[in-house]
Protein backbone atom coordinates (compact mmCIF):
# COMPACT_ATOMS: atom_id res chain seq x y z
CA UNK A 1 0.00 0.00 0.00
CA UNK A 2 1.65 3.42 -0.42
CA UNK A 3 1.96 5.98 1.82
CA UNK A 4 -0.80 8.25 1.63
CA UNK A 5 0.65 11.30 3.21
CA UNK A 6 3.55 10.87 0.72
CA UNK A 7 0.33 10.96 -1.56
CA UNK A 8 -0.69 14.03 -0.24
CA UNK A 9 2.37 15.77 -0.23
CA UNK A 10 2.72 14.63 -3.94
CA UNK A 11 -0.38 16.61 -4.72
CA UNK A 12 0.96 19.61 -3.02
CA UNK A 13 4.08 19.35 -4.85
CA UNK A 14 2.46 19.59 -7.77
CA UNK A 15 -0.41 21.84 -7.34
CA UNK A 16 2.05 24.68 -5.88
CA UNK A 17 5.40 24.40 -8.27
CA UNK A 18 6.06 25.73 -11.20
CA UNK A 19 3.26 28.37 -10.24
CA UNK A 20 4.49 31.39 -7.97
CA UNK A 21 1.47 31.87 -6.35
CA UNK A 22 2.43 30.36 -3.01
CA UNK A 23 6.06 30.69 -1.72
CA UNK A 24 8.57 28.49 -0.50
CA UNK A 25 7.86 29.13 3.22
CA UNK A 26 4.27 28.89 2.98
CA UNK A 27 4.33 25.32 1.19
CA UNK A 28 7.32 24.33 3.54
CA UNK A 29 4.87 24.61 6.48
CA UNK A 30 2.11 22.94 5.19
CA UNK A 31 4.16 19.86 4.89
CA UNK A 32 3.89 19.62 8.60
CA UNK A 33 1.33 19.34 11.01
CA UNK A 34 1.10 21.35 13.99
CA UNK A 35 0.70 18.23 16.01
CA UNK A 36 1.01 14.92 15.42
CA UNK A 37 0.18 13.22 18.80
CA UNK A 38 0.50 9.69 19.47
CA UNK A 39 -1.36 7.88 22.87
CA UNK A 40 -1.76 4.18 24.20
CA UNK A 41 -4.96 3.36 25.11
CA UNK A 42 -5.73 0.50 27.93
CA UNK A 43 -8.96 -1.20 27.63
CA UNK A 44 -10.35 -3.75 30.14
CA UNK A 45 -11.41 -6.50 27.32
CA UNK A 46 -14.89 -8.51 28.79
CA UNK A 47 -12.79 -11.57 29.74
CA UNK A 48 -10.76 -9.61 32.30
CA UNK A 49 -7.46 -8.82 30.56
CA UNK A 50 -6.05 -5.66 29.74
CA UNK A 51 -5.33 -4.63 25.51
CA UNK A 52 -3.47 -1.65 24.64
CA UNK A 53 -5.11 -0.16 21.56
CA UNK A 54 -2.70 2.31 19.63
CA UNK A 55 -4.59 5.73 18.95
CA UNK A 56 -4.17 9.16 17.00
CA UNK A 57 -5.05 13.20 17.06
CA UNK A 58 -3.56 14.80 14.34
CA UNK A 59 -4.06 18.93 14.46
CA UNK A 60 -2.96 19.65 10.89
CA UNK A 61 -3.74 23.19 10.62
CA UNK A 62 -6.19 26.02 11.95
CA UNK A 63 -5.86 29.46 10.15
CA UNK A 64 -9.41 28.93 9.27
CA UNK A 65 -10.93 28.12 13.01
CA UNK A 66 -11.39 25.16 15.38
CA UNK A 67 -9.31 22.03 14.00
CA UNK A 68 -11.90 19.50 12.46
CA UNK A 69 -11.81 16.01 10.85
CA UNK A 70 -13.39 12.37 11.63
CA UNK A 71 -12.53 9.41 13.89
CA UNK A 72 -10.81 6.47 11.68
CA UNK A 73 -11.26 2.42 13.53
CA UNK A 74 -9.57 0.16 11.35
CA UNK A 75 -6.52 -2.68 11.60
CA UNK A 76 -4.86 -0.37 9.14
CA UNK A 77 -5.00 2.99 9.95
CA UNK A 78 -1.46 4.10 11.16
CA UNK A 79 -0.10 7.74 11.69
CA UNK A 80 0.80 8.49 7.88
CA UNK A 81 -2.86 7.40 7.25
CA UNK A 82 -4.34 9.99 9.62
CA UNK A 83 -1.56 12.65 8.53
CA UNK A 84 -2.87 12.27 4.85
CA UNK A 85 -6.35 12.57 6.16
CA UNK A 86 -6.07 15.69 8.40
CA UNK A 87 -4.38 17.42 5.53
CA UNK A 88 -6.94 16.77 2.90
CA UNK A 89 -9.66 17.80 5.89
CA UNK A 90 -7.45 21.34 5.83
CA UNK A 91 -8.14 21.88 2.27
CA UNK A 92 -11.36 20.36 2.47
CA UNK A 93 -12.61 23.16 5.26
CA UNK A 94 -10.98 25.94 3.05
CA UNK A 95 -12.44 24.93 -0.48
CA UNK A 96 -15.59 24.30 1.02
CA UNK A 97 -15.24 28.69 2.37
CA UNK A 98 -16.40 26.90 6.78
CA UNK A 99 -14.38 28.60 9.35
CA UNK A 100 -12.67 25.09 10.23
CA UNK A 101 -9.44 23.70 10.22
CA UNK A 102 -7.91 20.39 9.45
CA UNK A 103 -8.02 17.28 11.78
CA UNK A 104 -7.85 13.59 12.02
CA UNK A 105 -8.48 10.55 14.41
CA UNK A 106 -7.71 7.22 14.61
CA UNK A 107 -7.45 3.94 16.46
CA UNK A 108 -5.65 0.75 14.79
CA UNK A 109 -8.42 -1.68 15.75
CA UNK A 110 -10.79 -3.97 13.83
CA UNK A 111 -14.07 -2.59 15.99
CA UNK A 112 -15.79 -6.02 14.60
CA UNK A 113 -13.67 -8.33 17.05
CA UNK A 114 -15.04 -6.17 19.68
CA UNK A 115 -18.18 -6.19 21.73
CA UNK A 116 -20.47 -3.19 21.99
CA UNK A 117 -19.41 -2.55 25.77
CA UNK A 118 -14.95 -2.85 24.93
CA UNK A 119 -15.53 -0.30 22.20
CA UNK A 120 -17.58 2.37 24.26
CA UNK A 121 -14.32 1.81 26.83
CA UNK A 122 -11.95 1.85 23.87
CA UNK A 123 -14.10 5.53 22.60
CA UNK A 124 -13.88 6.77 26.25
CA UNK A 125 -10.33 6.15 26.80
CA UNK A 126 -9.70 7.64 23.53
CA UNK A 127 -11.20 11.13 24.74
CA UNK A 128 -9.57 10.48 28.43
CA UNK A 129 -6.45 10.81 26.67
CA UNK A 130 -7.14 13.72 24.81
CA UNK A 131 -9.37 15.71 26.25
CA UNK A 132 -7.08 18.08 26.78
CA UNK A 133 -6.34 19.25 23.46
CA UNK A 134 -9.83 18.71 22.11
CA UNK A 135 -12.82 21.49 22.66
CA UNK A 136 -15.58 23.42 20.63
CA UNK A 137 -12.97 25.98 19.70
CA UNK A 138 -9.86 24.19 19.94
CA UNK A 139 -10.55 20.92 18.33
CA UNK A 140 -14.07 19.27 16.87
CA UNK A 141 -13.56 15.56 16.12
CA UNK A 142 -16.64 13.65 14.05
CA UNK A 143 -17.58 10.09 12.55
CA UNK A 144 -15.60 8.52 9.85
CA UNK A 145 -15.08 4.64 8.52
CA UNK A 146 -16.30 2.42 11.12
CA UNK A 147 -17.23 5.67 13.78
CA UNK A 148 -21.02 5.84 14.14
CA UNK A 149 -23.33 8.42 15.81
CA UNK A 150 -23.52 5.73 19.43
CA UNK A 151 -19.58 5.93 19.46
CA UNK A 152 -19.73 10.38 19.17
CA UNK A 153 -22.54 10.22 21.54
CA UNK A 154 -19.98 8.46 24.05
CA UNK A 155 -17.43 10.83 23.07
CA UNK A 156 -19.24 13.65 23.63
CA UNK A 157 -20.47 12.59 26.94
CA UNK A 158 -17.25 11.19 28.39
CA UNK A 159 -15.89 14.73 27.43
CA UNK A 160 -18.59 16.34 29.39
CA UNK A 161 -18.29 14.44 32.27
CA UNK A 162 -14.35 15.45 32.18
CA UNK A 163 -14.87 19.12 31.30
CA UNK A 164 -18.30 20.22 31.90
CA UNK A 165 -18.99 21.38 29.17
CA UNK A 166 -22.26 19.82 27.99
CA UNK A 167 -22.56 21.94 25.08
CA UNK A 168 -22.14 19.21 22.62
CA UNK A 169 -19.97 21.03 20.36
CA UNK A 170 -16.89 19.13 20.56
CA UNK A 171 -17.78 16.14 18.79
CA UNK A 172 -20.28 16.10 15.79
CA UNK A 173 -22.28 13.45 13.84
CA UNK A 174 -23.77 12.56 17.38
CA UNK A 175 -28.02 10.91 17.30
CA UNK A 176 -29.54 13.72 16.57
CA UNK A 177 -32.05 13.19 20.02
CA UNK A 178 -28.73 13.87 21.35
CA UNK A 179 -27.64 17.19 19.91
CA UNK A 180 -27.26 15.53 16.08
CA UNK A 181 -27.99 17.63 12.86
CA UNK A 182 -30.93 16.40 10.94
CA UNK A 183 -29.55 15.27 7.86
CA UNK A 184 -25.63 14.39 8.77
CA UNK A 185 -26.58 11.05 8.23
CA UNK A 186 -26.66 11.09 4.45
CA UNK A 187 -24.67 15.13 4.24
CA UNK A 188 -21.78 13.34 2.51
CA UNK A 189 -23.92 11.16 -0.38
CA UNK A 190 -26.29 14.20 -0.84
CA UNK A 191 -22.93 16.65 -1.04
CA UNK A 192 -21.55 14.57 -3.68
CA UNK A 193 -24.67 15.06 -5.58
CA UNK A 194 -25.24 18.49 -5.60
CA UNK A 195 -21.33 18.71 -6.56
CA UNK A 196 -22.30 16.23 -9.38
CA UNK A 197 -25.24 18.11 -10.18
CA UNK A 198 -23.40 21.48 -10.71
CA UNK A 199 -20.77 19.67 -12.73
CA UNK A 200 -22.80 17.02 -15.26
CA UNK A 201 -22.97 19.52 -18.28
CA UNK A 202 -19.53 20.39 -17.75
CA UNK A 203 -18.25 17.15 -17.82
CA UNK A 204 -20.32 16.25 -20.95
CA UNK A 205 -22.41 13.12 -19.14
CA UNK A 206 -25.98 12.49 -19.77
CA UNK A 207 -28.86 13.51 -18.38
CA UNK A 208 -29.58 9.76 -16.95
CA UNK A 209 -25.65 8.44 -15.81
CA UNK A 210 -25.36 4.47 -15.25
CA UNK A 211 -23.27 4.77 -11.86
CA UNK A 212 -20.80 2.23 -10.53
CA UNK A 213 -20.21 2.74 -6.93
CA UNK A 214 -16.97 1.33 -4.79
CA UNK A 215 -18.61 1.08 -1.24
CA UNK A 216 -21.97 0.48 0.95
CA UNK A 217 -21.30 1.70 3.67
CA UNK A 218 -22.27 5.52 4.91
CA UNK A 219 -21.38 7.26 2.13
CA UNK A 220 -21.45 4.86 -0.57
CA UNK A 221 -25.33 3.37 0.16
CA UNK A 222 -26.54 6.50 0.96
CA UNK A 223 -25.08 8.10 -2.61
CA UNK A 224 -26.49 4.75 -4.20
CA UNK A 225 -30.37 6.13 -2.33
CA UNK A 226 -29.48 9.65 -3.73
CA UNK A 227 -28.44 9.04 -7.80
CA UNK A 228 -31.02 6.60 -7.91
CA UNK A 229 -33.85 8.26 -6.06
CA UNK A 230 -32.78 11.19 -8.89
CA UNK A 231 -33.42 8.74 -11.88
CA UNK A 232 -29.89 7.78 -12.53
CA UNK A 233 -29.26 3.62 -12.97
CA UNK A 234 -26.82 2.26 -10.18
CA UNK A 235 -25.50 -0.82 -12.02
CA UNK A 236 -23.37 -2.13 -9.79
CA UNK A 237 -21.92 -1.55 -5.65
CA UNK A 238 -20.05 -3.14 -3.52
CA UNK A 239 -18.42 -3.71 -0.11
CA UNK A 240 -15.27 -5.28 1.39
CA UNK A 241 -16.03 -8.63 0.22
CA UNK A 242 -16.90 -8.02 -3.42
CA UNK A 243 -19.57 -6.38 -4.96
CA UNK A 244 -22.82 -7.06 -7.47
CA UNK A 245 -23.81 -6.03 -10.85
CA UNK A 246 -26.77 -5.56 -12.96
CA UNK A 247 -25.82 -3.48 -16.55
CA UNK A 248 -30.14 -3.28 -16.07
CA UNK A 249 -30.06 -1.41 -12.77
CA UNK A 250 -29.84 -2.80 -8.97
CA UNK A 251 -32.66 -2.71 -7.13
CA UNK A 252 -31.37 -0.91 -4.26
CA UNK A 253 -33.85 -2.28 -1.87
CA UNK A 254 -33.72 -5.44 -2.32
CA UNK A 255 -30.10 -5.28 -2.54
CA UNK A 256 -30.17 -3.73 1.06
CA UNK A 257 -32.68 -5.87 2.36
CA UNK A 258 -30.28 -9.03 1.01
CA UNK A 259 -27.62 -7.49 2.79
CA UNK A 260 -29.21 -7.21 5.97
CA UNK A 261 -30.27 -11.16 6.03
CA UNK A 262 -27.09 -12.21 4.73
CA UNK A 263 -24.42 -9.79 5.76
CA UNK A 264 -22.85 -9.68 2.59
CA UNK A 265 -23.91 -8.07 -1.09
CA UNK A 266 -22.65 -11.55 -2.66
CA UNK A 267 -25.18 -13.69 -4.53
CA UNK A 268 -27.91 -11.13 -4.39
CA UNK A 269 -30.43 -12.54 -6.65
CA UNK A 270 -31.02 -9.25 -8.87
CA UNK A 271 -27.19 -9.47 -10.35
CA UNK A 272 -23.98 -11.38 -11.04
CA UNK A 273 -21.24 -11.28 -8.58
CA UNK A 274 -18.10 -8.90 -9.28
CA UNK A 275 -14.76 -8.50 -7.60
CA UNK A 276 -13.40 -5.42 -6.15
CA UNK A 277 -11.20 -4.83 -9.08
CA UNK A 278 -13.73 -5.89 -11.65
CA UNK A 279 -15.82 -3.40 -10.53
CA UNK A 280 -13.99 -0.33 -11.06
CA UNK A 281 -13.02 -1.13 -14.41
CA UNK A 282 -17.38 -1.78 -15.45
CA UNK A 283 -18.09 0.36 -18.16
CA UNK A 284 -20.01 3.63 -16.81
CA UNK A 285 -20.55 7.63 -17.38
CA UNK A 286 -19.82 8.03 -13.07
CA UNK A 287 -17.70 6.11 -11.48
CA UNK A 288 -17.69 6.74 -7.44
CA UNK A 289 -15.16 5.11 -5.19
CA UNK A 290 -16.86 5.55 -1.56
CA UNK A 291 -14.58 3.18 0.52
CA UNK A 292 -10.75 3.39 1.13
CA UNK A 293 -7.76 5.34 -0.09
CA UNK A 294 -5.56 3.97 -3.09
CA UNK A 295 -7.72 1.60 -5.35
CA UNK A 296 -6.98 3.34 -8.61
CA UNK A 297 -3.22 3.22 -8.99
CA UNK A 298 -1.08 3.11 -11.85
CA UNK A 299 -1.52 -0.42 -12.34
CA UNK A 300 -5.38 -0.15 -13.09
CA UNK A 301 -5.82 3.33 -14.00
CA UNK A 302 -5.61 2.49 -17.94
CA UNK A 303 -7.79 0.05 -17.41
CA UNK A 304 -10.62 2.11 -16.34
CA UNK A 305 -13.63 2.50 -18.71
CA UNK A 306 -15.71 5.41 -16.72
CA UNK A 307 -16.68 8.79 -18.68
CA UNK A 308 -16.21 10.35 -15.08
CA UNK A 309 -14.98 9.51 -11.72
CA UNK A 310 -16.89 11.44 -8.55
CA UNK A 311 -14.13 10.85 -5.18
CA UNK A 312 -16.58 10.19 -2.00
CA UNK A 313 -14.06 8.06 -0.22
CA UNK A 314 -10.99 10.14 0.79
CA UNK A 315 -7.69 9.64 -1.25
CA UNK A 316 -8.95 7.05 -3.54
CA UNK A 317 -6.96 7.63 -6.47
CA UNK A 318 -2.66 7.68 -6.33
CA UNK A 319 -0.97 10.68 -7.72
CA UNK A 320 0.61 8.59 -10.34
CA UNK A 321 -3.27 7.42 -11.47
CA UNK A 322 -4.41 10.29 -11.68
CA UNK A 323 -2.16 11.96 -14.41
CA UNK A 324 -2.60 8.64 -16.64
CA UNK A 325 -6.66 9.58 -15.90
CA UNK A 326 -6.22 13.29 -17.08
CA UNK A 327 -4.39 12.25 -20.08
CA UNK A 328 -7.34 9.80 -20.75
CA UNK A 329 -9.31 12.62 -20.54
CA UNK A 330 -11.32 11.01 -17.64
CA UNK A 331 -12.64 14.09 -15.27
CA UNK A 332 -12.19 13.68 -11.91
CA UNK A 333 -14.03 15.38 -8.94
CA UNK A 334 -11.34 15.21 -6.39
CA UNK A 335 -12.32 14.69 -2.61
CA UNK A 336 -11.72 17.65 -1.49
CA UNK A 337 -14.59 18.95 -2.94
CA UNK A 338 -16.77 16.06 -3.72
CA UNK A 339 -16.94 14.57 -0.07
CA UNK A 340 -16.88 18.00 1.50
CA UNK A 341 -21.04 17.89 2.66
CA UNK A 342 -19.94 15.85 5.41
CA UNK A 343 -17.67 18.34 7.04
CA UNK A 344 -20.15 20.68 6.25
CA UNK A 345 -23.18 19.56 7.94
CA UNK A 346 -20.75 18.83 10.97
CA UNK A 347 -20.19 22.85 10.74
CA UNK A 348 -23.95 22.93 10.73
CA UNK A 349 -24.28 20.51 13.85
CA UNK A 350 -21.53 22.67 15.75
CA UNK A 351 -23.24 25.68 15.03
CA UNK A 352 -26.29 24.66 16.44
CA UNK A 353 -24.42 23.20 19.12
CA UNK A 354 -23.09 26.66 20.16
CA UNK A 355 -26.14 28.80 19.68
CA UNK A 356 -28.70 26.30 21.07
CA UNK A 357 -30.87 26.16 17.85
CA UNK A 358 -32.54 23.12 15.69
CA UNK A 359 -32.57 23.72 11.87
CA UNK A 360 -35.15 21.77 9.96
CA UNK A 361 -33.83 19.63 7.35
CA UNK A 362 -35.03 21.63 4.81
CA UNK A 363 -33.00 24.37 6.27
CA UNK A 364 -29.79 22.24 6.72
CA UNK A 365 -30.57 21.06 2.97
CA UNK A 366 -30.98 24.16 1.07
CA UNK A 367 -27.58 25.57 3.46
CA UNK A 368 -25.78 22.44 2.25
CA UNK A 369 -26.87 22.99 -1.66
CA UNK A 370 -25.70 26.61 -1.28
CA UNK A 371 -21.99 25.69 0.34
CA UNK A 372 -21.72 23.29 -2.39
CA UNK A 373 -22.79 24.51 -5.92
CA UNK A 374 -20.97 27.88 -4.71
CA UNK A 375 -17.58 25.41 -3.88
CA UNK A 376 -18.09 23.60 -7.22
CA UNK A 377 -18.50 26.91 -9.19
CA UNK A 378 -15.06 28.58 -7.82
CA UNK A 379 -13.15 25.26 -8.19
CA UNK A 380 -14.60 25.17 -12.07
CA UNK A 381 -13.54 28.70 -12.50
CA UNK A 382 -9.59 28.17 -10.60
CA UNK A 383 -9.48 24.55 -12.85
CA UNK A 384 -10.10 26.92 -16.04
CA UNK A 385 -7.81 29.89 -15.04
CA UNK A 386 -5.12 27.77 -14.65
CA UNK A 387 -5.61 25.43 -17.59
CA UNK A 388 -5.77 22.48 -15.10
CA UNK A 389 -7.42 19.39 -13.13
CA UNK A 390 -10.62 20.05 -10.87
CA UNK A 391 -8.33 18.84 -8.03
CA UNK A 392 -5.36 21.22 -8.88
CA UNK A 393 -8.20 24.10 -9.11
CA UNK A 394 -9.81 22.82 -5.75
CA UNK A 395 -6.31 23.11 -4.33
CA UNK A 396 -5.50 26.00 -5.46
CA UNK A 397 -8.76 27.58 -4.34
CA UNK A 398 -7.91 25.85 -0.53
CA UNK A 399 -4.05 26.85 -0.55
CA UNK A 400 -4.75 30.58 -1.21
CA UNK A 401 -7.19 30.87 1.14
CA UNK A 402 -5.21 29.30 3.89
CA UNK A 403 -2.39 31.69 2.60
CA UNK A 404 -4.25 34.70 3.28
CA UNK A 405 -5.59 33.72 6.61
CA UNK A 406 -1.93 32.61 7.77
P1 LIG B 1 -18.20 3.05 6.31
O1 LIG B 1 -17.40 2.35 7.33
O2 LIG B 1 -19.60 3.42 6.64
O3 LIG B 1 -18.23 2.21 4.94
C1 LIG B 1 -17.09 1.77 4.26
C2 LIG B 1 -17.53 0.82 3.15
O4 LIG B 1 -16.39 0.42 2.41
C3 LIG B 1 -18.19 -0.45 3.66
O5 LIG B 1 -19.25 -0.79 2.78
C4 LIG B 1 -17.08 -1.50 3.53
O6 LIG B 1 -17.57 -2.82 3.38
C5 LIG B 1 -16.40 -0.99 2.27
N1 LIG B 1 -15.04 -1.48 2.15
C6 LIG B 1 -14.13 -1.68 3.12
N2 LIG B 1 -12.99 -2.17 2.59
C7 LIG B 1 -13.18 -2.24 1.27
C8 LIG B 1 -12.38 -2.64 0.18
N3 LIG B 1 -11.12 -3.07 0.38
N4 LIG B 1 -12.92 -2.59 -1.06
C9 LIG B 1 -14.18 -2.17 -1.24
N5 LIG B 1 -14.98 -1.76 -0.25
C10 LIG B 1 -14.48 -1.80 0.98
O7 LIG B 1 -17.35 4.35 5.91
P2 LIG B 1 -17.86 5.69 5.23
O8 LIG B 1 -18.14 6.67 6.31
O9 LIG B 1 -18.90 5.36 4.23
O10 LIG B 1 -16.53 6.19 4.52
C11 LIG B 1 -16.15 5.75 3.22
C12 LIG B 1 -15.13 6.72 2.64
O11 LIG B 1 -15.71 8.03 2.59
C13 LIG B 1 -13.84 6.88 3.45
O12 LIG B 1 -12.78 7.14 2.56
C14 LIG B 1 -14.12 8.12 4.29
O13 LIG B 1 -12.94 8.76 4.74
C15 LIG B 1 -14.86 8.95 3.28
N6 LIG B 1 -15.68 10.03 3.86
C16 LIG B 1 -16.65 9.75 4.76
C17 LIG B 1 -17.42 10.80 5.24
C18 LIG B 1 -18.58 10.55 6.16
O14 LIG B 1 -19.34 11.49 6.39
N7 LIG B 1 -18.78 9.34 6.66
C19 LIG B 1 -17.17 12.12 4.85
C20 LIG B 1 -16.16 12.36 3.92
C21 LIG B 1 -15.44 11.29 3.42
Amino acid sequence: MQNPFENAMAQLNKATKDRNLFGDDFVERLRHPNRDIRISIPVKMDDGSVKIFEGYRVEYNNALGPYKGGIRYHPDTEINEVKALAFWMMLKCAVADIPMGGGKGGVTVDPKKLSKRELERLSRGWVQKLSDVLGPHKDVPAPDVNTTPEIMLWMADEYAKITGDTSGATFTGKPVEAGGSLGREIATGLGGFYVFNALREKLGLPEKCSVVIQGFGNVGKNAAEIFSEHGHKVVAVSDSRGGIYNPEGLDLKKLAEHKKNTGVLENFPGGKNVTNAELLELSCDLLIPAAFENVITEMNAQKIKAKAILELANGPITPEADEILYKKNIPVVPDILANSGGVTVSYFEWEQNLKGEHWSEKEVFDKLQSVMEKSTQKVFEKSKEFGTSLRMGAFILALERIKEKM
